[in-house]
């Protein structure tokens, strides 16, 4: 490793390549180090027999003005721009039309509430209609977007996100994960399998300590997630203490990914969704045949991730296969095989889904994402004010942190 490297950017996710693409060029040397043995972090695609399936991020959010489509289109990637199915249920399984209407009016009118009249708890769980029939829906909905009840909800943060998203979902048929991994500039050294253990102050460098050696660079841009952050497994300086005090104010919710292959002829037809069943905050929401691939991608938020990480994947998939064999019949259980599974919240450098702000704690992103000292500058999609829980977001913020690194060292060169 390069011990004198002028910048170090600890992680390689979206974050981390938006730094690094920003810097790549500038006259500065980068040296990029990555716990885990892969780079993309959360973006992760992975190849199976029935095609890619991501098993973090897999919709180019607010895709018209999302910086990855812009990549993808610059470097050969295709780019679905069809509608997404959400929100409809195939032949309404389970869920007749009147009750997806009534769900759905609820879903609308707490949203509203939440932007137009936000509670002054600023809990999310407060802008409920008492005695709805709809809460354990909208708590389903509440783990799949912000991965935790509505309880845990800042309703300043959530409405943040609401009026900056586009509402456009694109997809990435090669997946979002090659994409983000793929955008790592040529030219800079990455270090995957190297986990950050420890950063002390030392004059005006920084010591970066990592089982492979001690780097000592002018600025470092840290990108881990706020569990990471808020955890032990990174030994920080006191200086830091307010940035870990915010990072605990934005935990990550938990979300994970299930992937069932379909063998054989089926009832399930391409681009179709159901939802497992709406009375149950826990239920798994179903996308079958994305893009025509013989897989159904079932996405759990909330208490049903966090049931899923208890329980192991075995017993998720058995739970899956057990909703979509309620709503198709049992006649579909021979037809469905586990192909793939994530474990965010298991692993350690990770920690969970993505963030989301505590009642009351909204601008914890702004003082997370505020630089210390023109030597440690903090990226990643919990320091976004709008855009958090993004990979776009992610990409942005290490777009700023990169720029405030240059100014920095433009104002103070050696
Ligand atoms: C199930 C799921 C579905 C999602 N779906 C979407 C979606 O459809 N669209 C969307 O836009 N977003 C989605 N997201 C969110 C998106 O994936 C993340 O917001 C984004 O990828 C976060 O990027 P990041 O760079 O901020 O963090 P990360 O990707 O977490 O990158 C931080 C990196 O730091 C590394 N690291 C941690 N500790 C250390 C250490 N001590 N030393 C060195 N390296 C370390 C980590 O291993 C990691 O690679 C989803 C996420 C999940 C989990």
């Amino acid at each position: 490793m390069n011990s004198e490297a002028d910048i170090v950017i600890v992680g390689a996710g979206a974050a981390g390549i938006g730094a690094a693409r920003r810097l790549a060029g500038c006259g500065v040397s980068i040296s990029v180090l990555e716990a885990l043995p892969r780079i993309g972090g959360r973006a992760w695609t992975v190849q199976t027999p029935a095609g890619p399936v991501d098993l973090g991020c897999g919709y180019l959010h607010s895709a018209d003005r999302n910086p990855w489509t812009r990549i993808a289109e610059d470097t050969g990637f295709a780019v679905h721009r069809g509608p997404t199915a959400w929100g409809q249920q195939f032949r309404d399984l389970g869920f007749s039309q009147e009750d997806q209407e009534a769900a759905w009016t609820a879903f609308s009118r707490w949203t509203d509430r939440i932007v137009t009249a936000p509670p002054a708890s600023d809990r999310a769980s407060d802008a409920l209609d008492p005695g709805s029939p709809w809460s354990a829906y909208l708590q389903a909905l509440s783990g799949y977007i912000s991965g935790d009840e509505l309880e845990r909800i800042s309703a300043t943060d959530y409405a943040a996100y609401s009026r900056a998203s586009t509402n456009n979902n694109w997809r990435l048929p090669d997946g979002y994960g090659t994409l983000i991994a793929s955008a790592m500039p040529t030219g800079i050294r990455v270090h995957p399998g190297t986990s950050v253990e420890r950063l002390s102050l030392t004059g005006r460098r920084i010591d970066v300590h990592t089982p492979k050696g001690t780097l000592r660079p002018r600025a470092v841009i840290l990108t881990v997630s706020t569990n990471v952050l808020a955890g032990s497994s990174i030994t920080l300086p006191p200086e830091l203490d307010p940035w870990c005090e915010a990072a605990c104010r934005l935990p990550l919710g938990n979300n994970e990914k299930l992937f069932l292959e379909i063998v054989g002829d089926s009832p399930f037809e391409p681009e179709s969704h159901v939802i497992g069943n709406s009375r149950n905050p826990e239920t798994g929401t179903y996308y079958i045949r994305p893009l025509g691939r013989p897989v159904i991608e079932c996405f759990l938020g909330g208490a049903g991730a966090r049931a899923a990480a208890a329980g192991g994947s075995d017993a998720a998939f058995a739970q899956a296969v057990d909703e979509l064999a309620t709503l198709f019949g049992s006649s579909v259980r021979p037809l469905l095989r586990p192909l793939a599974s994530s474990s965010w919240s298991g692993t350690p450098s990770i920690g969970g889904g993505y963030s989301h702000a505590l009642p009351g704690y909204a601008e914890s992103r702004l003082v997370l994402g505020r630089p210390f000292d023109n030597r440690v500058f903090f990226a990643g999609e919990a320091t976004n004010p709008a855009d958090f829980s993004t990979a776009h977001g992610a990409y942005h913020s290490g777009i700023r942190a990169a720029e405030e690194v240059l100014a920095s060292l433009e104002a103070s060169p050696r």
